[in-house]
């Protein structure tokens, strides 16, 4: 969708209370008034217990339905719920995406014993010890669903590694052993081999695993009418996995589903090279621009932001590129922390809002609340996505030509009318910059539109000026309204 825009509807440190789907449905048509087209929504299948985000995933079929791990809801409502919620956003014309996680499963309900292998976490191809029995929780009976949606039952051999062995009472990764078992090949290459992430890891070499997780997608899009999936930790996944899965989902429903991994790397040589593995098939966050952002945030004026953009994905392959400023691994307390600085937020939301590459994601944290503790951005995000939608539009050019005072210009296109923007941020002092918007805008007065600047200036004949920026801070000019 032209200029689209998703939000990541949750964060961390949300409350048990399982109200989202109800807050999701009743806030579906502001969220599309305020210029969201699409909804990433939490893994919203029952995990290990109720107050798990969804990562611990236990019953992918069991969206709130069953009794099962101690509850029918899932720490954001029910199954019901999860549909009324899809409904009305539909109704309100925003896609809805699924937080995807077949990496794997958490909460089995018995324990299994089994051959494996303890290897060292920091080369997971050199093994600690000899081969020796062990007992984990890696058998799933679903007890609550029976066979209802699928009768299919895990066990042992449909992983390939966990974190615990109870004979010996030891927390350490073991390598399951079998026949045609091992670690997956077509992996990120971090501790040797990163297929093992956490607790259950599934053997997605296993054709019987395979094709239960594709059957699971088709399921579940036919079922509730995802418009695509966010697909967890795919740098851990065997990616002839995901590109299977993802065609074969897109085939089985015959729908153009909407995909995007998270590959949470910094290294862009990686993302590159998954992106070939999966002939393109899916999207990727941006997670190097992410890092970008962080270390403006955190180094200040000593940040060279001329390099804003090097070495990420809407530099090297802006047409996978999925923008973002922070998410609910990055927030402070989470697992991969590196936040974004509040002063530098409404920067890094200038940027991914506004520029031609990228498809951009807002965080709830950011956009609503953390831990219930409101987000001052709101206004400033409410502000850009209006920009986005009414003059984010035409042809670009890049003026990140200094140390402290960058930005970008979009030239307008004819379709809509009065469009074109002048992006500039500084991460130092107040700054000027002389910007060209071509000659069609010549003669035009324009002015700020987030309050930071009250003069307005007037391009010459070539359609340029000398626009300014307050000390750490953006600013967004467009054309005076009275002149569209
Ligand atoms: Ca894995």
């Amino acid at each position: 969708m032209k200029n689209g825009v998703m939000i990541q509807y949750f964060e961390w440190n949300m409350p048990n209370d399982g109200q989202l789907w109800n807050q999701l449905a009743e806030d579906a048509s502001h969220l599309a008034e305020q210029g969201f087209t699409s909804v990433w929504i939490p893994p919203a299948y029952k995990a290990d217990e109720q107050q798990d985000e969804g990562y611990a995933t236990y019953d992918l079929y069991d969206f709130g339905e069953f009794d099962q791990k101690g509850s029918i809801r899932t720490k954001y409502g029910t199954r019901a719920e999860l549909e009324n919620a899809v409904a009305a956003l539909h109704e309100a014309g925003l896609q809805v995406l699924l937080d995807t996680v077949l990496n794997h499963k958490a909460g089995g309900d018995y324990a299994e014993r089994f051959e494996a292998v303890e290897v060292d976490p920091d080369d997971r191809n050199t093994e600690i010890g000899t081969p020796r029995e062990i007992e984990a929780m890696t058998g799933y009976s679903f007890e609550g669903r029976g066979d209802k949606y699928s009768s299919y039952k895990w066990h042992w051999y449909d992983f390939s590694g966990v974190d615990y062995d109870a004979v010996t009472e030891s927390n350490a990764i073991f390598r399951i052993i079998g026949e045609g078992k091992g670690w997956s090949q077509g992996v990120d290459t971090e501790n040797g081999n990163y297929d093992y992430l956490l607790a259950n890891d599934i053997d997605l070499d296993r054709p019987e695993v395979a094709a239960e997780l594709e059957y699971w997608g088709h399921w579940a899009v036919n079922e509730f009418g995802f418009d695509g999936f966010r697909m967890d930790a795919v740098k851990h996944m065997d990616y002839n996995f995901i590109r299977k899965f993802i065609d074969s989902v897109r085939h089985t429903t015959g729908r153009d589903l909407y995909a995007v991994g998270e590959y949470w790397s910094g290294d862009i040589e990686a993302l590159l090279e998954f992106a070939t593995n999966t002939g393109e098939t899916l999207d990727l966050f941006d997670a190097p621009l992410h890092y970008n952002f962080h270390a403006a945030s955190t180094q200040g004026n000593t940040f060279d932001m001329s390099t804003l953009l090097h070495g990420t994905l809407v530099e090297r392959k802006p047409g996978l590129a999925v923008t973002l400023v922070e998410n609910h691994d990055s927030q402070p307390g989470s697992s991969l922390e590196s936040n974004v600085e509040d002063w530098f937020k409404p920067l890094a939301y200038g940027l991914i809002l506004l520029m031609k590459e990228g498809y951009p994601v807002v965080f709830y944290g950011d956009y609503y609340s953390t831990g219930c503790v409101a987000s001052p951005h709101r206004k400033i995000i409410d502000i850009l996505i209006d920009a986005r939608r009414n003059y984010a539009y035409g042809d670009q050019e890049l003026y990140f030509d200094h140390p402290s005072c960058v930005g970008l210009v979009r030239k307008g296109e004819e379709a809509h009318p009065g469009s074109g923007l002048v992006l500039l941020m500084s991460n130092d002092c107040d700054g000027t910059k002389k910007m060209s918007l071509g000659e069609t805008h010549a003669g035009e007065i324009w002015h700020e539109i987030t309050g930071c600047v009250n003069h307005e200036v007037t391009l010459d004949e070539h359609g340029s000026a000398e626009f300014t920026v307050p000390g750490c801070n953006l600013a967004v000019w467009v054309m005076r309204p009275s002149e569209q």
